[in-house]
């Protein structure tokens, strides 16, 4: 990794007079949350680009070791206090993020819900290697889901916590990227940098601008390799999609995926991607899958509740569904626009 930092650093020096635009640009790589981490700063001097970046990605291994779903850590020792349904003082560490957590999980009518980590495990995702070939037992699924672990079950005052649902465990898998890009954004302008994108695995927020022109982002096709269509940044977005070729296991032919319906126990079957743009990162996270779940007919309702204005779902028949402030802002790769159905307004 520290290779691939030093020829962006390289990159950076100018060899002759005529230095262009690009030359401008910082760029800086490491893993953490299980992927990708790209930091990109525009017109930052290289000391303290490498400086900054340094600091995110020490802020990035903490938060990834304190929020791991099932790694030791302050996540799983809160989940143990939860099991024992008896108040306790939650860990800062993970305090606020089940507060946001929980806010937003009210407003997607628990369709994002960060307390089914007990039915995520069942299905063989909390590994870093995934099932082979088998399925979980139907029974236990049935089970989970009639326990309807929900954030209702949580009470979170002060930094007290009390929980009366065994089968609550959180799981914050589907937020806690948004949620630590956020933070990295806070800690970027608290360093005087106002020109940057930070990107997990394609899930980004960037702020400012790109020199002269808006930061340009790709959004990926969901069953072709390379990008749908692309979209300029605002001065403040993040671009957050949830996708059903993520993680996934076939048995028999059939995908099963990462993302799953709260209502069913199963992995939601009607979409096959959707992306977000809010400002927000943690609330396009936690949208982007909240989204998915509701599919083409409720996307709609649950965007409004959580206050979103730009989303384009991609069915699983191909049919792209969008709100037409997203149309607007949008644009395709030529040969990828298929069948697109715009929505009413958003907002
Ligand atoms: P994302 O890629 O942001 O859509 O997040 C997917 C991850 O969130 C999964 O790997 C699970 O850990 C977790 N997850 C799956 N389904 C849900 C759901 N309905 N609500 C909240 N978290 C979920
Ligand atoms: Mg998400």
């Amino acid at each position: 990794m520290k290779a691939l930092r030093l020829l962006a650093i390289l990159s950076l020096l100018c060899l002759n007079s005529a230095c262009s635009r690009e030359e401008a640009v910082f760029h800086d790589r490491f893993f953490a949350f299980g992927t990708l981490i790209e930091v990109t700063l525009y017109g930052v001097d290289q000391e303290r680009a490498i400086q900054a970046s340094d600091l995110i990605e020490q802020e990035f291994h903490k938060r990834h070791a304190d929020w791991h779903a099932w790694e030791p850590g302050a996540l799983s020792t809160t989940n143990e206090q939860l099991a024992r349904l008896e108040p306790f003082s939650a860990d800062p560490a993970v305090l606020p993020l089940l507060v946001e957590a929980n806010r937003l999980s009210r407003l997607a009518q628990g369709l994002f819900n960060p307390t089914i980590g007990k039915l995520i495990a069942l299905w063989g995702f909390h590994a870093n290697e995934l099932p082979v070939g088998t399925l979980p037992d139907a029974q236990a699924i049935k089970s989970l889901v009639e326990q309807a672990p929900s954030v209702a079950d949580v009470t979170i005052e002060g930094d007290r916590v009390s929980n009366r649902n065994p089968a609550v465990a959180y799981d914050l898998g589907a937020f806690a990227k948004g949620y630590a890009i956020d933070r990295a954004i806070d800690r970027l302008r608290e360093l005087g940098i106002d020109n940057a994108i930070v990107n997990a695995g394609g899930d980004l927020r960037g702020i400012g601008r790109h020199g002269e022109r808006p930061w340009r982002i790709g959004i990926r096709h969901p069953r072709q390799p390379g990008v749908l269509a692309s979209v300029e940044l605002d001065g403040d977005d993040s671009v957050f999609t949830s996708g059903d070729y993520e993680r996934y296991f076939e048995v028999d032919g059939k995908r099963y995926h990462h993302i799953i319906d709260p209502r069913t126990g199963y992995p939601a079957d009607t979409a096959t991607s959707v992306t977000v743009i809010h400002t927000d990162a943690a609330v396009a996270d936690a949208a982007a899958t909240a989204l998915f779940v509701a599919g083409p007919d409720a996307w709609v309702a649950i965007a409004r509740r959580m206050g979103i204005r730009y989303v384009m779902l991609i069915d699983t028949d191909g049919v792209i569904h969008m709100n037409p402030a997203m149309q607007a802002r949008i644009h395709f790769e030529p040969g990828m626009q298929t069948e697109i159905r715009v929505s009413e307004p958003l907002s």
